[in-house]
């Protein structure tokens, strides 16, 4: 499976075509960033901690019957995928308050939502990635009421599997972030679930203790310390 032409860089991975059209390469980078590409810096190992975190968090929800675009790990930086035709969204699930809602809202960092809190972004850094309800996903033409719906459902069932399965690791899910694609009809999960995307707090601690992008977003330093600690809950 020799990689082929670059099909697309982004901020955080870079995608290759491959023998098969059907099939992509994800390769993750150690670059980050943050605030829509504003905020640009390296953290060392990102790539490899990225990759592997969310190889086996595919695999996790593949082995609960959730389509994801994994096919297999190709090394420590790379993963074979299926090529999705990806909807221009970002869907964030929240259990616990921080970030834009806290922010927006006024709702308390640390405060646990009785149920998850959904919203959809537009992906489109040139717009800031704006927040929009449902209106406003059929009146840009984004996805089908029922593709919104499905997302939906999804997106509340990653949440049932992946709460228990970071907590064994002693970690609290406190929100994420998805993106998803059809292919052949039906919809999958793509891109990547890792620190980057998702807010990991220790659950062994008081205090706050992050260990996520939020470590790089505020400048609190120990970036490269916390996604290792987090490749060493969930991979080892
Ligand atoms: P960004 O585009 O926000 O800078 P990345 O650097 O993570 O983000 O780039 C990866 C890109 O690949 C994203 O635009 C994402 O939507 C897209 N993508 C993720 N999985 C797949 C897939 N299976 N098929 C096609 N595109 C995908
Ligand atoms: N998130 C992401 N990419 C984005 C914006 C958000 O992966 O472009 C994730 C982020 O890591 C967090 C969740 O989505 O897990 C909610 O982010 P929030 O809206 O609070 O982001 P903020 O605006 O505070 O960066």
């Amino acid at each position: 499976m020799g990689k082929r032409e670059k099909i697309y860089e982004g901020k955080a991975k870079i995608l290759y075509s491959t023998d098969d059209p059907n099939l992509v390469i994800q390769y993750f980078k150690d670059e980050a960033t943050a605030f829509d590409g504003k905020k640009r810096g390296v953290i060392q190992e990102k790539g490899r901690v990225n990759n592997q975190i969310s190889a086996k968090v595919f695999e996790t929800l593949e082995s609960q019957k959730i389509s994801t675009h994994y096919v297999k790990t190709l090394s420590e930086t790379e993963m074979l995928v299926k090529r999705l035709e990806m909807f221009p969204l970002e869907v964030v699930l929240r259990n616990i308050a921080t970030g834009s809602i806290s922010k927006r809202l006024g709702i308390e960092e640390g405060v646990t939502f009785e149920n998850p809190v959904l919203e959809y972004y537009l992906k489109n850094d040139a717009l800031g990635d704006p927040l929009l309800n449902r209106s406003h996903i059929q009146v840009l033409g984004l996805a089908s009421e029922k593709a919104v719906d499905e997302m939906e459902d999804l997106t509340l069932r990653i949440n049932r599997v992946l709460l228990p399965f970071f907590l064994e690791r002693v970690v609290k899910l406190v929100d994420f972030k998805l993106e998803f694609g059809r292919l052949d009809g039906e919809i999958l999960l793509g891109d990547e679930v890792s620190p980057d995307t998702c807010r990991f707090w220790d659950a062994g601690s008081e205090t706050i203790q992050r260990l996520d992008k939020d470590r790089f977003r505020k400048d609190l330093g120990g970036e490269q310390e916390a996604y290792l600690e987090m490749y060493e809950r969930v991979c080892n």
